[in-house]
């Protein structure tokens, strides 16, 4: 039976790439560390109100408990819940991310994804019968960025948390090496990434830390997360690039031990703030019809509302009010 590392108790968390194992409570301590890695040595000072989004996943409670743990005595911390509307699924994801954030006493934020005059729901229903023209994944992503900025934006938050984990990081990061396009998101893909006018702060306090990682303190700390997927998530196969990227580094990592941690370091230390000097900021405009920054005018978020809501065949509405 393998020893805790630090106190000799038996152990059952295995960090491979420090080849080391953990008792619940010492593995707890290490993935803490590296959140507070990223706080202290990343985020400025100047960031006090940070809104952490929160989906009721592994991932997402993870980033929830370390960071009111790691900055909870220091910074003012909020939940964000985005209620995206999907049936028999976002009911049950409110109750366990509403849970969470009475247990840590911190405020609980719902921003309701019809107060733009859609669900997911109804974007599934449109891109199933393929009058969307792309996939509902897609829609929810640029939904769920577009949402979580703007509620930050609303409530005087200066940074959003998300619970990015370095899988999903490397992922992004090696997809967009493969693009002029891409490239500018590689930029800003640092453990935080500054915001603007109309434009929250970002902070990835799992940068260094994995999915594996994620669920390892989830069970350590015995946290309730979502039983359920999204019913809308694709299936295995076919779930594109990103995954490819993560099955193949995950199996480089096997052979080895710490090349993804390496790949996350030089990410975050250099190939992001190079990048960034050498392409710049990029253009950024205001999208004409919600006044919120984007590269394209109308924005991703203010296009696919409104083609939903011609397909839905009726819905008022411009820029609406946040709900
Ligand atoms: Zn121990
Ligand atoms: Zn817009």
């Amino acid at each position: 039976m393998p020893r805790c590392r630090v106190c000799g108790a038996p152990a059952s968390y295995r960090v491979p790439w420090a080849n080391a194992w953990f008792c619940p409570e010492h593995f707890s301590r290490y993935f803490e560390r590296k959140v507070s890695r990223v706080y202290e040595r990343y985020v400025p000072r100047s960031v006090e109100r940070i809104l952490l989004a929160v989906s009721g996943g592994k991932d997402s409670v993870a980033m929830l408990y370390a960071s009111a743990r790691v900055v909870g005595g220091e910074k003012e911390l909020g939940v964000l819940f985005i209620d995206l509307g999907i049936p028999g699924y976002s009911e049950e994801a409110r109750v366990i991310v509403e849970h969470h954030a009475h247990r840590l006493g911190l405020p609980f934020h719902v921003a309701d994804i019809r107060g733009y005059g859609f669900t997911i729901g109804d974007a599934a229903r449109l891109a199933a019968s393929g009058r969307l023209g792309r996939p509902v994944c897609s829609i929810c992503g640029v939904a769920k960025r577009y949402i979580m900025n703007r509620y930050a934006v609303e409530h005087g938050y200066d940074a959003v948390a998300t619970g990015h984990t370095m899988d999903d990081i490397l992922g992004f990061y090696l997809a967009g090496l493969s693009s002029r396009e891409g490239l500018r998101s590689v930029a800003k893909l640092s453990p935080y990434t500054g915001g603007g006018e109309k434009l929250a702060a970002r902070i990835r306090p799992l940068y260094f830390l994995t999915d594996a990682e994620s669920a390892m303190y989830v069970e350590a700390n015995g946290l309730e997360i979502l039983g359920s997927k999204c019913p809308f998530a694709p299936r295995r196969r076919g779930e594109g690039l990103r995954l490819t990227i993560k099955e193949a580094l995950e199996n480089i990592d096997r052979r080895h031990p710490g090349y993804r941690v390496m790949l996350a370091r030089t990410l975050a230390d250099h190939v992001s703030g190079i990048l960034y000097s050498a392409l710049g900021p990029g253009e950024t405009r205001r999208c004409s019809i919600c006044g919120y920054p984007s590269s394209t005018d109308p924005c991703g978020f203010c296009r696919i509302r409104l083609r939903i809501h011609r397909l839905l065949g009726e819905k008022q509405d411009t820029g609406s009010r946040h709900p």
